[in-house]
């Protein structure tokens, strides 16, 4: 076992949550480090045009806009290591982490590892991911202005997204795949009380059809085995995130649904001096400069905390 290098802040993630949490904690002299995952800036990195990130109006794409943060972050002395942890314990400190044999110590940590959107893993949804297939209506339903569109799902999520879609598209089909929703009554009504909003129960998408671009879907009654073809200019999967908490389930409170749990109004956790920001502690918002706001936070707790606690011994 070979220890790496101690650190006075470790994040662990690389999306907006943890690269602005390394800008604050670089530019506060901590000399952070960051771990950065193999599938380094996050969600953001399957996403074309960001268009809602404050500052640039004349859009900018998710891979770009990760690669700003991440220059910025350099630029004030965070070390980057491009892998992702394999083990942690946080059980004393200084607190460790493991990259297969790599040990790496800190004072302090900021987890960020963000969520993962799930997809109905079908090969026509992977290739027209950005070109119509999107896990986002908030960050890409302005592109399909005027156009029938569908959301997949049954849950609130997805029933969110087709509400939020009739303010923009000229009809939503909500596809699910049970006669009745597991989404909140509450939002259940308003998107069946909502004119534009049309529904598919027991059914499943079998195909999405556009050879460039999303044309149309091939939907599948799961109680009769009948197909039938929808023109759509974009499917929105809403079938929930998972978020990658695998790492420190036993160790950190969670959610029931598996997201950390955290002291609200602060990204603290249940370990002092453990701090959690971005999409791993978040299952309400889940945006890209929610996220970069909870890694601010978390880093300006990280040095409050070390400020009062001092280094490990
Ligand atoms: P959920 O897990 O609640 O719902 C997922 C939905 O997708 C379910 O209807 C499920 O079907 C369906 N689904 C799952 N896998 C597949 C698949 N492979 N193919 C087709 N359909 C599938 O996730 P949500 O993202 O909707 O919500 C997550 C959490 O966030 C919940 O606790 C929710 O209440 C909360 N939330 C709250 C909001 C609010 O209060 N404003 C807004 C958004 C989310 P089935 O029902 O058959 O299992």
């Amino acid at each position: 076992m070979t220890v790496k290098a101690h650190h006075k802040v470790l994040i662990i993630g690389s999306g907006p949550a943890g690269l602005t949490a390394a800008i604050y904690a670089a530019r506060a002299n901590l000399k952070p480090l960051c771990i950065e995952g193999w599938a380094a800036g996050g969600q953001l990195m399957i996403t074309n045009d960001v268009e809602n990130y404050p500052g640039f109006p004349k859009a900018i794409t998710g891979p770009e806009l990760m690669k700003e943060f991440r220059a910025q972050a350099e630029r004030f002395g965070t070390v980057l290591v491009t892998a992702d942890v394999t083990k942690i314990d946080f059980s004393a400190r200084p607190f460790k982490a493991w990259v297969e044999d790599d040990l790496y110590t800190a004072d302090s940590v900021i987890v960020s590892t963000g969520a993962t959107a799930r997809w109905l893993d079908l090969p026509s949804e992977k290739r027209l991911q950005g070109r119509g297939v999107s896990a986002c209506a908030v960050c890409d339903g302005a592109f399909f202005k005027g156009e029938d569109v569908l959301v997949v799902g049954g849950g609130d999520t997805a029933m969110e997204e087709a509400n939020y879609l009739t303010g923009l598209c000229n009809s939503v089909t909500l596809v699910h795949r049970r006669g009745e929703f597991r989404a909140s009554k509450i939002m259940q009504t308003r998107a069946l009380e909502n004119p534009k909003i049309k529904v598919e129960y027991w059914s499943a998408v079998d195909e999405i059809l556009g050879e460039n671009a999303v044309e149309a879907v091939r939907l599948k009654n799961l109680q009769t085995g009948a197909t039938k073809e929808l023109k759509a200019g974009a499917v929105f999967v809403a079938i929930g995130h998972t978020p990658n908490t695998e790492l420190f389930k036993g160790v950190l409170d969670l959610h029931d649904n598996g997201y950390i749990r955290t002291v609200p109004g602060t990204t603290q956790t249940n370990v002092a001096g453990v701090f959690a920001a971005g999409d791993v502690q978040d299952f309400v918002y889940r945006q890209a400069v929610t996220a970069a706001g909870t890694g601010c936070m978390a880093a300006l707790e990280a040095e409050r905390w070390l400020a009062a606690n001092g280094p490990a011994h």
